[in-house]
């Protein structure tokens, strides 16, 4: 195995007869959380990742989990919870800067993930844990489950690899800086948006925040700025590294983990950091074109394609 990771999936409702919910009488259904989005990206890039999680014994669950199966990742050890039902989320695209979510997850069966829903053997196989601030805001048992896994991830060498994903309508505040500075503390590589790292460091420059997050326990860092790319940094060097320019943001939703899909496929194929970070920012912007969580995130050859080639495909 690759990579591990433990989230939260749900059944995704975007309204089709207009763009509002509050007008809209038709929906269409997919699914998506961030951690399975980054298990497919990963996966269609030819990497072997587990997903650890919990669905509802009902028919969406049943959907969601041959959906994500049928992307090609390992859900052997995803449960089915008896009695808590698969979690939900509308999701409007007002524009590609205001795209607003409503979530009927509270009590889900995700959010009943537990410690002894942990198989230790199986993360201590992967090379990378992923891990997501969103999953230890679903409930104390996924806050100590994700806590557990990270601590059977550093006593096996196994890196934890963090994207803070910070989810206010989750969480207090206080809470979550707290959860997120703790999980930082305990990371290889954090991933952080530079609006996670003001909300945890209270600091909005990228430079300083990447000081900040090494002294506080990272080796590697990557700070995402949208657009313009991403800043990376370890304890000798430091570098930006420019993103690629895109016509038009179609659905902004979904760059974060296809960026964090490109981040961990790097550094699996033991790229230089420049073309880790690179891959990151090629697989977030093409993640930008296509409406969707998940749909923009690339094979490698359509990767190779965006990456090195500006042709158009033969028809
Ligand atoms: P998400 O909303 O998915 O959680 P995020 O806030 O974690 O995203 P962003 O900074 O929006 O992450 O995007 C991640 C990466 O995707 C950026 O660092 C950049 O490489 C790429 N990206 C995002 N938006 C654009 C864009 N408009 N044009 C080009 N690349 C982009």
């Amino acid at each position: 195995m690759d990579v591990v990771t433990i989230g939260e999936s749900m059944a995704v409702f975007s309204p089709d007869s207009s763009p509002l919910m509050r007008y809209a009488a038709t929906y269409s259904r997919k699914y998506g959380g961030a951690e399975s989005n980054v298990a497919i990206g990963l996966t269609r890039l030819g990497h072997n990742v587990g997903w650890i999680s919990k669905v509802g014994n009902d028919e969406l669950g049943k959907g969601l989990l041959s959906f994500i199966r049928g992307e090609g990742v390992d859900v052997s050890r995803v449960k089915v919870d008896a009695y808590a039902p698969t979690g939900l989320y509308f999701k409007e695209v007002r524009n590609a800067n205001d795209v607003r979510v409503q979530y009927y997850r509270s009590g889900s069966a995700a959010s009943q993930m537990n410690v002894s829903d942990i198989d230790e053997s199986y993360i201590v196989k992967a090379k990378y844990l992923h891990i997501t601030g969103i999953t230890p805001a679903l409930s104390e048992s996924c806050y100590e489950t994700v806590m557990k896994m990270i601590a059977i991830a550093k006593e096996n060498d196994v890196k934890v690899v963090f994207d803070p994903n910070l989810r206010k309508k989750l969480w207090s505040e206080e809470r979550a800086r707290e959860v997120l500075l703790e999980i930082a503390s305990k990371s290889d590589i954090v991933l952080p948006g530079v609006a996670e790292g003001e909300f945890m460091f209270g600091d909005n420059d990228p430079e300083a925040l990447g000081k900040l997050f090494i002294n506080h326990g990272a080796s590697l860092v990557i700070i995402k700025i949208g657009a313009k790319g991403a800043y990376y940094f370890t304890n000798e060097e430091s570098e930006l590294v420019a993103g690629f320019p895109v016509e038009q943001v179609i659905d902004p939703v979904g760059a974060g983990d296809g960026f964090a899909a490109g981040v961990l496929s790097g550094l699996l194929d033991e790229l230089p950091l420049d073309k880790v970070v690179e891959r990151g920012n090629a697989i977030g912007a093409m993640a930008t074109q296509i409406p969707g969580d998940f749909e923009g995130l690339p094979s490698r050859d359509e990767l190779n394609h965006f990456l090195y080639s500006s042709d158009s495909e033969d028809i």
